[in-house]
């Protein structure tokens, strides 16, 4: 059963982010002349200002460093209220918002292992997989 969610950001690069979630992958933009993780996706390194990119495949691991919890109804019928936000991480250093999945604020813990799951969802645009973390 695929879950609505809010649409997601698209463009040429983005679309690349969500073709890898597709398969089954996380992948991040990673320069080719200083090899820098960039993340979010952004149009040049901001480390250098190259604009040459490959798509590194991330493990999948991570750590939980903090979260939120919204009450702020932001996204009306697709996100319901209250919901959980994690910041994640990534074994290769990289910090990845994402949400929990089968765990709550209540769970939670600074340095809690996490691994990644592609959940099916979708948005206007149509199906999608949402990378989402799990406890290890
Ligand atoms: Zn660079």
């Amino acid at each position: 059963m695929s879950e609505p969610r809010p649409d997601r950001t698209l463009g040429p690069r983005h679309d690349m982010f969500w073709q890898y979630c597709g398969q089954g992958e996380l992948r991040v933009p990673k320069c080719t002349a200083c090899g820098k993780l960039v993340w979010p996706v952004l149009k040049a390194c901001d480390r250098c200002g190259d604009e040459n990119f490959e798509w590194a495949r991330m493990s999948g691991r991570g750590k939980l460093v903090s979260w939120c919890s919204f009450v702020q109804d932001y996204y009306k019928a697709t996100l319901p209220v209250p919901y959980d936000t994690i910041l994640v991480e990534l074994e290769e250093g990289l910090l990845f918002i994402s949400i929990p999945d089968g765990f709550t604020e209540a769970d939670m813990s600074p340095g809690m292992q996490l691994e990644l799951r592609l959940r099916d969802c979708h948005d206007s645009a149509g199906a999608f997989r949402l990378p989402v973390f799990v406890r290890a």
